[in-house]
């Protein structure tokens, strides 16, 4: 590995940028993929441009520039003219422009258009002379995604920097099988993908390293898995009434399909055999509820389970649900435990002393689980919750070799069932593909930012009628270059519109221990508008909350959105989905329209699928989270099935990878199996 700061034009300070971005080597940094790519088109002419969208205009400068000052901040602007119209051109604190731009000379500027009161502006524009313009037209630029004071420009210098230093990653796979397969070469791809000279091959570029990460997945869960074949349980766990009693219980009827599962489950655990099963459903088709029987099932025959969530804030959720349910239903001789990382000094040990004599037979937390310090008396059963958050390395984890306990994922990723198999491997799949009745739809709409003012007013409307609501952005702050709404700012903006309201902000950069606060107070009620990233994503259960609104949500793949839009319509009320489109193109319309009409998981990642073009390959990825970097599993259906197809033939032949041929893979395989990346999916 080598240190950025090694790297030509790299200081300790841009190196501590780049730390934040989790980029803390030049290897790393060539796995760094833009997250789109900024294409420099033909100039239009200014009566044709689209509010929200890039564009350039060819424009010969007939005023003065005026600079002038208001607060703090210097305004330089000029009033633009061509033959079909004219917009104000202005830059920020940046009194030097009006020396550059000369009367009479011919100017391309480039930047995105907004509408101020003013009317129609473009601000900070990029300004090329015709000649300069003209040999960037037509051409792919990077874009990478940045934190506050890390320029665009100072991440592609100092790729190029890490290509000159390290040379590109060498051909893992032997040159036949390449070849065969039609796969652009590894270090060519790794090299294009950043710097591509035409869409072709940027496409390209990207294919192969969608395959790299499908294959190296596959084949690591194949090494991983080789030795397991079908294994006789040691634990007796049988049928009990407990669980026909807690059903009986329950305020609400099990659905069919979930009545289904549970047999499926309850057979599972009684046959003898060891269990590895997927539970699949959409949000809100309640899983939980089935974790939750197969721990008291578990529990009932003397044996521990645990449930796994990916985050504080679902583990806690968990675990006052089971409590309020062993309260409820007088369930005495269940103890259920929470153990995750932000637990104080005391009650760790406390938790892990119940844990380890046995006492607490219901363990439910976060990754605190698999550490070594945790000693289970006799775990029996291991769920893990929303599944693709955590690796089959972590649940191998907590699997004894002598006694391997049950295994069950529950899992909300739409993913076909043939894909499910290549991907999961030998788990049965049960599907769940029934929400439960009694529930409305939720009614969706998508709008542009001029709507805002409405939506704060329905938004006011359903709070005073006892609900609450989630705000999404895509972003935690606000960063350089990137025009997208911050949980910071509009917390502010918030508390200022809604100054009767409790208003609270929740993003992955919080301590865990105050998201957890935070959560806590939103779902008793205490918070009634909740601003957040997409934390909230995973799992979090408030069927009080009616209304979310999503800002800039053109920036999310639909599948994101879909899962987001699952933390509402979960009790008896109404709920509602405001999509805020942020840029309006037909395109993003198109794409927000296909969620105003479905509400099916399966469903929407096709049609996504359908539409998106080969210009955002990269932009708009189906999963929101780190599953993997550059692949996406309904978009490149095709070469997941490759990848697996090849790894299984690799497996066939030569499991050891002890073939010469295999010395990089080889090498490359160890590598990828001991770093996180395998095991924090
Ligand atoms: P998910 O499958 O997304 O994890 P949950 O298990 O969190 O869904 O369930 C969503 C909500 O639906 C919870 O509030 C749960 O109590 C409720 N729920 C689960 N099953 C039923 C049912 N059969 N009828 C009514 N409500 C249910
Ligand atoms: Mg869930």
């Amino acid at each position: 590995m080598m240190k950025l700061s090694e790297l030509k034009g790299i200081g300790p300070k841009t190196e501590a940028l780049f730390m934040k971005l989790g980029v803390d080597s030049a290897e790393k940094l060539l796995e760094y993929y833009p997250v789109h790519y900024d294409e420099y088109t033909e100039p239009e002419p200014i009566s044709n441009l689209t509010i929200g969208k890039k564009c350039a205009i060819s424009v010969t400068v007939s005023k003065g520039v005026s600079v002038f000052s208001k607060g703090k901040l210097t305004i330089t602007s000029l009033d633009a003219e061509d033959l079909t119209g004219r917009i104000r051109l202005v830059w920020y604190n940046s009194p030097y422009i009006r020396s550059i731009l000369k009367k009479g000379n011919t100017y391309i500027f480039r930047g995105t258009v907004a509408i101020r009161r003013s009317g129609r502006v473009m601000e900070h524009p990029e300004i090329y002379s015709p000649d300069q313009y003209g040999e960037k037209t037509d051409t792919l630029n990077p874009v990478y995604g940045l934190t506050k004071g890390l320029s665009n420009n100072t991440v592609s210098k100092a790729v190029r920097a890490a290509f000159e230093m390290c040379g590109p990653p060498a051909e893992f796979l032997p040159e036949q099988i390449v070849a065969m397969s039609g796969l652009m070469d590894e270090a060519e791809a790794s090299y294009c993908i950043h710097f591509p000279e035409n869409q072709e091959m940027m496409v390209r570029a990207r294919s192969r390293l969608a395959f790299d990460e499908f294959f190296q997945f596959i084949l690591g869960l194949r090494m991983i898995r080789m030795h397991e074949e079908e294994i006789r349980s040691a634990f007796d766990i049988r049928e009990t009434w407990d669980t026909e009693d807690v059903i009986e219980g329950l305020p609400f009827r099990l659905t069919g399909g979930q009545m289904n599962v549970w047999r499926e489950i309850e057979q599972d655990l009684s046959s003898g055999h060891r269990m590895s099963r997927l539970i699949q459903g959409d949000v809100g088709s309640g899983k939980t509820i089935l974790a939750f029987l197969a721990m008291i099932m578990t529990a009932s025959c003397g044996y521990q389970s645990v449930l796994m969530a990916p985050t504080e804030v679902l583990a806690k959720q968990h675990f006052e649900k089971m409590q309020a349910l062993v309260g409820e239903q007088h369930l005495c001789r269940l103890h259920p435990i929470l153990l995750t990382g932000s637990l104080r000094a005391a009650e760790r040990r406390e938790a892990l002393r119940a844990i380890s004599s046995g006492e607490g037979n219901i363990i439910i937390g976060t990754h605190a689980l698999i550490q070594n310090t945790v000693e289970y008396k006799d775990l029996a059963l291991v769920i893990t919750d929303e599944q693709h958050r955590f690796g089959v390395y972590q649940r191998e984890a907590l699997s004894d070799r002598q006694r391997p306990p049950h295994m069950m994922v529950m899992s909300a990723t739409p993913i076909p069932r043939t894909l499910g198999i290549i991907f999961y491997g030998d788990l049965d799949i049960s599907v769940l593909d029934e929400l439960p009745a009694r529930r409305l739809p939720i009614k969706n709409c998508v709008v542009d930012p001029a709507w805002r003012p409405n939506a704060m007013r329905f938004i006011r409307r359903e709070i005073e009628a006892g609900h609450q609501a989630y705000i999404i952005c895509p972003m935690i702050e606000a960063a350089e270059g990137l025009e997208a709404e911050n949980v910071i700012e509009y917390t502010v903006k918030m508390k200022k519109e809604f100054p009767d309201v409790s208003v609270s902000a929740l993003h992955g950069r919080m301590k865990a221990s105050e998201k957890n606060k935070v959560m806590e107070a939103f779902s008793e009620g205490k918070i009634q508008i909740l601003v957040s990233t997409t934390v909230v994503e995973v799992g979090v259960d408030v069927p009080n909350a009616t209304v979310m609104m999503i800002e800039n949500a053109e920036r999310f793949g639909l599948a994101t959105l879909h899962q987001l839009r699952g933390r509402v319509g979960r009790g008896e009320a109404q709920s509602y989905c405001i999509f805020m489109a942020g840029q309006q193109s037909e395109t993003i319309r198109r794409r927000l329209d296909i969620l105003n009409h479905s509400n099916n998981g399966f469903e929407i990642a096709a049609k996504d699928f359908e539409l998106r073009g080969p210009g955002d390959l990269l932009g708009i990825r189906q999963s929101g989270d780190a599953y993997f970097s550059i692949a996406d599993i309904s978009r490149d259906a095709e070469i997941l099935q490759k990848a697996g197809e090849l790894a299984a033939v690799i497996m066939h032949d030569d499991p050891g990878l002890i073939s010469e041929d295999f010395a990089i893979l080889r090498g490359r395989m160890k590598t990828y199996l001991e770093t996180d990346h395998f095991s924090s999916l």
